[in-house]
């Protein structure tokens, strides 16, 4: 099989490698959507890391091979793959919380990842994908769509609530698509032009591009002073925290998942004087791919609609230039599966 090799700080190579075999309960799986992701792009700008240098957690594909023992899965099965897995018995793999299990394994990291034409992994976590969702939309899944599926879920976004989005990254905008099918109204706040277009394909009511505008804050509270309801941060970056805070309305409630900033950025006392309810959420609990699949399903997302730019795995150094840019929105290698 192909699979795109980190090698050098934004260098990659295409090489042939051996088919992976799958093991006792184990699958692997036929790559047709390997998403690229933000946290890819971290490593690739650096020098190899000591994990896998084929990286990718959002693989979606079809069953190729079982291994022993699998029986709950056939040849040519749609699947996406939950990129964390455990040891399946300890308490947080019960819990579905599987990142947090000290025997964890994820593909792009522990093991060969979805930058590669095939992934195998636990057979478990392989989720077959209801016809009406795609491969990307299953890619999607893996990572951004089920990461704010669970953020989301944590502050009961309603149709009573404007939500502030910040980062338009896919995980933003994933949240702009989800908090409108929750029948919110949506202000989005981002830069680049490709994402403050999407933003408004996915339904935003009023999009901010903070290279134009140096102070969003005010910007929202023009239009609300009293500030709003609720506010999804993807950015991780501390003057996207402070806007949050300073954005939302007395009792507001905030789900956060962008991850980096080491310093404090947030006033408690702001947090504390407006009774603000401030939530960490890191990826989807294992249990909730079924509802992240249905809400898809019912509210007609589409959010394959995202992916802008497509490769196919012998082209990962044009595939990683793009992602790289920051002129797309979501960026995969493809295959015919
Ligand atoms: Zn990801
Ligand atoms: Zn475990």
């Amino acid at each position: 099989m192909l699979a795109v090799h980190h090698v050098a700080p934004r260098r990659v190579e295409t090489r042939e490698v051996p088919d992976p075999d799958p093991g006792p309960g184990e699958v692997v799986v036929r790559l047709g959507t390997g998403g690229i992701c933000g946290s890819d792009l971290h490593v690739f700008r650096r020098d190899p890391w000591k994990w896998s240098p084929v990286l990718g957690h959002e693989p979606a594909g079809v069953v190729h091979r079982l291994g022993e023992g699998v029986e709950h899965l056939a040849v040519g099965d749609r699947v996406t793959l939950y990129h964390y897995q455990g040891c399946g018995h300890c308490r947080h793999c019960r819990g579905g919380e599987i990142h947090w299990c000290k025997e964890i394994g994820a593909p792009g990291w522990h093991f060969s990842g979805s930058c590669g034409e095939q992934v195998v992994m636990k057979a478990a976590n392989a989720l077959p994908l209801p016809d009406a969702l795609t491969l990307d939309d299953g890619a999607l899944i893996a990572c951004g769509a089920g990461t704010t599926w669970s953020a989301l879920r944590k502050v009961t976004p309603t149709a009573e609530d404007t939500a502030v989005v910040f980062g338009l990254g896919p995980i933003g905008l994933c949240g702009v698509a989800m908090l409108k099918a929750f029948g919110c109204r949506v202000i989005a706040i981002g830069r680049r032009t490709a994402r403050l277009r999407m933003a408004e394909v996915f339904g935003a009511d009023r999009v901010i591009d903070i290279d134009r505008d140096d102070d969003p804050v005010a910007t929202v509270r023009s239009d609300y002073p009293d500030g709003v309801a609720l506010a999804y941060e993807t950015t991780g970056q501390p003057a996207a925290q402070r806007q949050m805070i300073n954005t939302l309305g007395y009792f507001g409630r905030a789900a956060c998942v962008g991850i980096g900033n080491k310093e404090p950025a947030v006033n408690l006392s702001a947090i504390t004087g407006k009774q603000l309810t401030l939530r960490g959420s890191h990826v989807m609990n294992f249990a909730e791919y079924d509802s992240l699949a249905r809400f898809m399903i019912d509210h007609d997302l589409r959010l394959h609609r995202m992916v802008t730019h497509r490769f196919p795995f012998a082209e990962g150094q044009a595939a990683f230039d793009a992602a790289d840019s920051g002129d797309s929105a979501k960026v995969v290698l493809s295959a015919d599966v």
